[in-house]
């Protein structure tokens, strides 16, 4: 295994020496969640919610959104990395206390939680509510923590940091197969690029990165435009366009009162914008001969 100058671009001996078992030349993995729902073939999941809990009410209401909806998989997410250290009371993440709620879901509704974990210390009491762990951008180099987590066994999505290359995010992906974790998840979900439009963007959904990384990786693809954009009213177009560019599954924020939500509140959109959505993935889902679920 030689080491090559610097550089983002993916080579033959990468695939073979530098994450041969997330590389292309294995066969195309299909991850089985459920009886009814799998990633990488012809179905596309949508995880939908809010970015965060909140609180019981909000979270019930939101599964049934999903259950209107015909879909099976919630944002669930307990434990926040928020860019700035305060906390006040309109910007909190739920934390531990977020535990019981994740318990009342599983009572009440047939929904599967994806929930992003931050310190593997939390990894015991999560796993007995989460059915998918999420790592987020910011923890996409961690690579204790996603070996930690890829021991449970269960299916997990990795987001890439914003200033990762395709390459890194595969990088991150063979430290979770390593541990013969083979139920990984890449999710894109914009990066840091300067561009003009909107100071309000914060981040440019790397659309090229879907076909590339399909291209390079036997691993399934999805997309978060909600994160990418930061902006509500462009989650339709990209989540549209990433369909049609190939993701296989989709990362939808959506909350009762988007404009007061707890974190990142002009990104979420609300229900009815939701459900009109999901409509639209589903027509355009036809033509590709793909199936929303
Ligand atoms: C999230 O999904 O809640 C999140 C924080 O996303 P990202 O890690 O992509 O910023
Ligand atoms: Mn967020």
């Amino acid at each position: 295994m030689d080491n090559k100058f610097p550089g983002k671009d993916i080579t033959k001996e990468d695939l073979k020496d530098k994450f041969p078992l997330s590389s292309s030349l294995n066969k195309k993995k299909i991850i089985q969640i459920s009886k009814d729902i799998t990633f990488g073939n012809n179905q596309v999941p949508i995880i939908s919610g809010p970015n965060g809990i909140e609180n019981k009410d909000l979270i019930f209401k939101c599964c049934e959104v999903l259950e209107k909806n015909n879909l099976k998989l919630l944002r669930g997410q307990i434990y926040k990395p928020l860019t700035f250290p305060y906390r006040s009371k309109k910007y909190f993440e739920l934390g531990d206390e977020g535990l019981k709620i994740l318990e009342q879901i599983k009572k009440n509704f047939d929904v599967l939680i994806v929930s992003e974990v931050m310190e593997s210390s939390k990894l015991e009491l999560m796993n007995k509510f989460v059915d998918i762990f999420q790592i987020g951008a910011r923890n996409m180099q961690n690579f204790p923590l996603i070996s930690e987590t890829a021991k449970l066994k269960k299916p997990m999505i990795i987001k890439r940091h914003f200033g990762c290359s395709i390459r890194d995010l595969l990088g991150a992906s063979e430290y979770a197969l390593i541990e013969k974790n083979d139920k990984i998840i890449l999710c894109e979900r914009g990066i840091s690029a300067p561009h003009t439009h909107k100071s309000t963007s914060r981040f440019m959904l790397d659309i090229q990165a879907i076909p590339a990384l399909k291209d390079n990786s036997c691993l399934p693809i999805i997309s978060d435009p909600s994160h990418a954009c930061f902006w509500h009213e462009w989650v339709e177009p990209l989540s549209l366009g990433s369909l049609a560019a190939g993701a296989e599954g989709l990362m939808i924020e959506f909350h009762p009162d988007p404009r007061n939500a707890a974190v990142d509140p002009l990104q979420a959109i609300n229900f009815d914008e939701f459900g009109n959505l999901v409509k639209k993935l589903r027509d355009v889902a036809k033509v590709l001969r793909k199936e929303i679920v």
